[in-house]
Order: C-alpha cells, then sequence, then structure tokens
C-alpha cells in the first residue's frame, strides 16, 4: 500500500464528508431509512490491491448499477446480434424510467435505462427465474470475487411499487422484445436491483471491466473483451442518468449510478473505483460520489480522454551499420497508428536501402493490425526487390503460423550477417 495515496483519499473523503445536499431516494421506505451521512469510496488497481477510506464496507443495494453486469452477461451469453437486434445503444435524453422505445426499432434505446435493462435481463438464458436470477448473481459475485447477498425487504418492496417498471415490461412484451412472460422477467429485474455490494466491491467489479473481463484479484476471466468494451462504450454515453454529458466532460470514465447511493466508475487497463453516499441530487446521482469521482479525476488525473503526449513514437532509432541496410529500431506498444508510422517510414526510405531490418526486441505489446500493417511492409518491400528482415526474439510480431516472414532473428547481428549476403549476391549496378 501507498501511505501517500491513503492519505490523500482519506482527506478527500474527509472534506467532502461535510457536503449535505441532496435527498435520499423515497420511492421505497428501505431506501428512505438508510443513514444519509454514510460515504464510502474504495479504489481497485488492476493488480487487485484495494484502497479502502471512510464507509468502504457499509452494504447497500445495487440498484441501477446492476444495469451493465447484466448486459455484459447478456452479450456473453447470446451475442452482439441477438442482443443487438432487441436493444439499442443511443442515449435517450429521457427519464430512466420513461415508458418509452425507439421510434422505429421499437426496441429500448440503451441498456441503461429501465426498458433496456428488462430487455437484457430477458435474454439472460434460464429456464426459470430462479435459474435466471442465480446465473446473474454468480456473474456479479464472479465480478466482486465474492457471493453477493440478496436484500429481502428491498426486493419485496421494489415488486410492490413496481407499477411503472410493470409498464414498461408489458410495452416491451407487446412490441415482441421479451420472449419471456413479462411478470417472470420484472421479478428477476427487481432481484437483481436489491443485491447487496459494498463500495469495495464496486471498486472490484469496476477493476474486473478495467481489467477486459479479468477480476484481478482472482484471476478468473468472467467476460470477454470484447463484451467489456461494448459495455463501457454504453456507460460512457449512457451510464450517469442524464448528466452524461455533464460527466463526460468533468470526470471522464465510463460509470454507471443507482439510487442506492453507489457509482462504480472504470479507467480501462488501471483502476475501478467504487462510491457509497445515498444523498442524491435532481438526477438521481449521489451528490458527494460525483463530487468524489470529478474531485479524483482532476487530482489525479483519470480523465480517459486525457492526451498525455502528442503521439507515441514509436521508430526509436533509425541507422545504417552498414551502406544497403537500414535498421529500424521499433519500441513501446505498437498499434494500428505506430505501425501506420514505421510502414510510411519504410515507404519513403525506399530509393535508400536494399535491406531493411525492423528491430522489435523493444516492442512491448503489439496488436492484429499493427502485425498485418507490418506484414503488409514485408510483403511491399519483396514486390520492391528489396529485403525485409525482423529481429523479433520474443516472437511479439512473428507468431508461428501466420508466415508472413520468412526471415526472423534473435539479434540485430544475426540479421546484419543475412543482409550482407543478401547485398553480396545483388548484381552491382
Ligand atoms: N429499482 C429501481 C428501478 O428500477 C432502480 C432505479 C435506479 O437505480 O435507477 O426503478
Amino acid at each position: 500500500m501507498s501511505e501517500l495515496v491513503q492519505r490523500y483519499l482519506d482527506e478527500v473523503v474527509g472534506e467532502l464528508a461535510g457536503v449535505t445536499d441532496g435527498a435520499l431516494a423515497d420511492y421505497i421506505p428501505e431506501l428512505a431509512e438508510v443513514d444519509p451521512a454514510g460515504f464510502g469510496l474504495a479504489i481497485s488497481s488492476s493488480d487487485g490491491y484495494v484502497y479502502e477510506s471512510g464507509d468502504a464496507r457499509t452494504e447497500f443495494t445495487i440498484q441501477s448499477i446492476s444495469k451493465p453486469f447484466t448486459y455484459a452477461l447478456a452479450l456473453d451469453q447470446v451475442g452482439e446480434d441477438i442482443v443487438d437486434s432487441k436493444i439499442g445503444v443511443e442515449p435517450s435524453g429521457e427519464a430512466f424510467n420513461e415508458i418509452s422505445v425507439d421510434d422505429t426499432t421499437k426496441t429500448p434505446k440503451n441498456p441503461m435505462i429501465n426498458a433496456g435493462a428488462i430487455a437484457a435481463v430477458a435474454l439472460v438464458p434460464g429456464v426459470s427465474p430462479d435459474e435466471r436470477f442465480d446465473t446473474i448473481r454468480e456473474f456479479y459475485s464472479a465480478c466482486a470475487g465474492r457471493r453477493l447477498d440478496f436484500d429481502e425487504d428491498v426486493y419485496r418492496s421494489e415488486k410492490a411499487t413496481g407499477s411503472r417498471n410493470r409498464a414498461i415490461a408489458y410495452m416491451l412484451d407487446s412490441f415482441g422484445v421479451l420472449a419471456d412472460d413479462p411478470d417472470d422477467v420484472l421479478d428477476v429485474y427487481f432481484r437483481q436491483c436489491s443485491l447487496r455490494v459494498t463500495s469495495v466491491d464496486l471498486a472490484r467489479m469496476g477493476a474486473t471491466l478495467a481489467r477486459g473481463g479479468i477480476n484481478p484479484q482472482t484471476g478468473r476471466r468472467v467476460t470477454s473483451t470484447r463484451v467489456v468494451q461494448r459495455t463501457l462504450s454504453v456507460m460512457v454515453t449512457c451510464g450517469m442518468y442524464n448528466a452524461a454529458g455533464d460527466w463526460v466532460s468533468a470526470v471522464g470514465l465510463p460509470a454507471k449510478s443507482g439510487v442506492g447511493g453507489g457509482i462504480v466508475a472504470v479507467l480501462p487497463g488501471q483502476l475501478g473505483i467504487g462510491v457509497y453516499s445515498p444523498l442524491l441530487d435532481a438526477r438521481g446521482n449521489s451528490v458527494r460520489g460525483v463530487l468524489l469521482c470529478r474531485n479524483l479525476s482532476e487530482r489525479l488525473g483519470l480523465h480517459f480522454l486525457t492526451v498525455s503526449r502528442e503521439s507515441r513514437s514509436t521508430v526509436r532509432a533509425i541507422y545504417e551499420p552498414t551502406p544497403g541496410i537500414r535498421v529500424y529500431e521499433l519500441h513501446g506498444d505498437l498499434m494500428f497508428a505506430g505501425a501506420e508510422q514505421v510502414a510510411r517510414t519504410v515507404q519513403r526510405n525506399l530509393d535508400e536501402f536494399e535491406v531493411a531490418i525492423v528491430d522489435v526486441t523493444r516492442v512491448d505489446d503489439i496488436n492484429d493490425s499493427a502485425r498485418d500493417l507490418l506484414a503488409e511492409v514485408s510483403r511491399s518491400l519483396r514486390d520492391a526487390g528489396k529485403q525485409g528482415l525482423v529481429v523479433d526474439p520474443d516472437r511479439v510480431v512473428i507468431r508461428t503460423g501466420r508466415g508472413y516472414h520468412d526471415s526472423v532473428f534473435s539479434t540485430v547481428e544475426d540479421a546484419l550477417v543475412t543482409g550482407e549476403k543478401v547485398l553480396r549476391a545483388k548484381p552491382t549496378l
């Protein structure tokens, strides 16, 4: 643990504890009776270490923070095509509990409003409400790294007062969105909203998304990176009720809030944040939760659209150990933009060498689009009558079976020996 980080978190929580604006959700007695002073923060790093401050172990109901997780589960279980045919991904601009569907498709506008969340529940496989709920609880629990409990009283109240959600479910049924009995689907929706979490759970669930679907504490993969990418996308555009624009500008983290007072926020690749404070603003977001996330984002530089440097220079050095042989030394993470830079540089220099040696010894990470582009570079060199050699001791670029390059070496020296042979074999002009 870093004392410095802990001290900083305690300090911010202490500073904001005096804020008493906002009101408890009061549509059911259980929410109207919680302690308004409750205030907790937890942050999980991507390697699973969790910082806690304030009431980070206080339990509250997950409510709408369930929505992105059930959406992820539906994507995971039945795939994008089926999910997309039933739920859109456009911000609605309407209240979260609006009785509405998209004018054209007659499907819910997104999975973060109640209509979309109820449709997502119906997509989770299960022959009975019990089985479907077990699958959902199991998935959330896998993300949190512990078995989550269920609040029977909140569930009963949600069910007893849920006329509006009933109206939504029956409307969805009339448009053919629900493949199941609307009351059964709603029963599972009310139950999922009534699962109890702590700020620590939310931080861990957020960190699981931050790690692309791997729970950093348990090491278990709970879903795919593709599912997480889709889920985080709708959290960015629709996660904070009607404050999505404000939130993205000021905080800049994919997030979801719930009327229980929780917020989960995610910094992809780095952190999961869980916050709890039940006093809500007019839009339904936790007042202190929003202030806290805003403060953390500003002071710790967490905005996900921060451009930290103009561009990551991928070509670390270009040198010519022998006339006619050019070495391109690459480093860092090689993604599309970096590989494009390499392709352009090599192409531009084409008249100046006979042999190009691309040295990727210092490349940390590479994706498939960069691999394909490098293969393209190698092909275009061949077409131009030149020779491309790759120094790839850890086989990060060249993977067996893909077969783009026939000339892979472990050191620049080895590649040079071959390069010089190539030069000698060339007819001199
Ligand atoms: N159970 C609540 C509902 O469905 C969740 C509300 C929320 O957290 O936004 O209306």
